[in-house]
């Protein structure tokens, strides 16, 4: 076949000028950090969630570091996640002073098994952290279960779930916290930015305080007219906000991601058809439960050949991809500080050397999906 000569990224996000434009709105309004549009960002996250309550962020790890240490997460905790997640959770953790707990995943969703949990739950287990991998809900019934059974804190790690439903319930719409990322890779964009969706006026207080320097009040609050400009804190507390400029995006974004979601959907089936039955790769299942798709990212296991050769081929084709994700077990910290191993998780082991993530993004053609799943064929033909 023949070799296209433009690159074709794995990502790119999807921005038109009605984004520009809100951008430039809001820039030339005279207030361009936390405040009004932050606001309609973060009730526009509870429609769509369902849940009462949305704090905007400057990203989901800022949301995971502050909700691990508002609930409490401290020296001596375990808290229980996949591997295969990005390591910024493991991170959150770690910083926290507690230990991550890994459970194995599924070989075909890549979620994690809800019937390994309970085996890892000690006396000192506090929280479970399922990732909805590559936007396909974790099953949060079973995990909700075992949570309950245990009394363990739930928060789902929703950074690939903007429009991502289990069971008719938007992730974050189950009564327990959840984060979202904005970073540009993910279904919406505020180009750096995060949501914690949440219910509970206690926590809600707590993590506004922690967002903000353990201020009471935002900036924009304390520089109106005729507010005052005296602040005092209750406890020390971050900068983790997210400004009016990204949020400004950010609902442009989301007032577009029904139809950017079905885009991706769109592309990711035409994966599928064209990549069902080829030998030597296995492709991303579907949970079995009801479910609405955000079809985040299009994850390929390579296992008729060695993954090093087969994204040196993807290069040679011209085609991006990416590594979602490196099992977080046998990074170099996390092996030496918490005494992980290979061998420990079977199928997320077995998933991590084969993984690769193809090109899917709104923009993408249906034209480019299918030289990708040519340039795959021909790649796993030689292989
Ligand atoms: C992107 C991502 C995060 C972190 O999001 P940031 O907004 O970049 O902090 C966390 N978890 C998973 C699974 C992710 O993919």
């Amino acid at each position: 076949m023949k070799i296209r000569e433009d690159f074709l990224p794995m990502n790119r996000p999807s921005i038109t000028d009605a984004e520009i434009e809100a951008v430039v709105r809001c820039m030339k309004s005279g207030w361009i950090t936390t405040g009004r549009e932050c606001s309609s960002f973060e009730q526009m996250f509870c429609r769509l969630t369902g849940a009462p309550s949305a704090l905007s962020l400057s990203s989901a790890t800022a949301g995971m570091h502050i909700l691990l240490q508002a609930i409490g997460i401290g020296p001596g905790d375990e808290v229980i996640t996949p591997s295969l997640t990005f390591a910024s959770t493991v991170n959150m953790i770690s910083l926290c002073g507690a230990k991550p707990v890994f459970v194995d995943v599924e070989y075909g969703t890549l979620n994690i098994d809800p019937d390994r949990i309970e085996e890892k739950v000690t006396d000192r287990t506090r929280a479970v952290i399922p990732v909805h991998f590559a936007g396909a809900p974790a099953d949060m019934d079973r995990i909700m279960a075992v949570a309950g059974k245990y009394g363990l804190a739930v928060i789902e790690d929703a950074a690939h779930a903007v429009g991502t439903y289990y069971k008719g319930v938007h992730a974050g719409g189950f009564g327990h916290p959840a984060i979202f990322s904005f970073h540009p890779i993910k279904n919406i964009t505020t180009a750096e930015g995060g949501m914690i969706t949440l219910s509970g006026n206690e926590l809600e207080r707590r993590l506004r305080l922690m967002r903000f320097h353990g201020i009471e009040r935002d900036a924009w609050k304390r520089y109106g007219k005729g507010s005052n400009p005296e602040y005092d804190i209750s406890a020390p507390g971050f900068k983790y906000n997210l400004t009016d400029m990204q949020a400004a995006l950010g609902t442009v974004q989301l007032s577009r991601m029904e139809e950017m979601n079905g885009r991706r959907r769109l592309l990711a089936r035409i994966y599928h058809d064209e990549l069902d039955g080829v030998d030597g790769i296995d492709l991303p299942e579907v949970p079995p439960y009801p479910h609405v798709h955000a079809r985040h990212l299009f994850v390929l296991k390579i296992a008729a050949m060695r993954r090093d050769l087969f994204m040196s081929r993807l290069s040679d084709y011209n085609i991006g991809y990416g590594l979602h994700f490196p099992a977080a077990h046998l990074l170099d910290y996390v092996k030496r500080r918490f005494g992980t191993e290979k061998g420990m998780l079977e199928n997320t082991e077995r998933a991590a050397e084969r993984i690769i993530s193809l090109p899917l993004f709104p923009d993408m053609h249906e034209e480019d999906v299918l030289y990708v799943c040519n340039a795959v064929k021909e790649i796993i033909g030689e292989g």
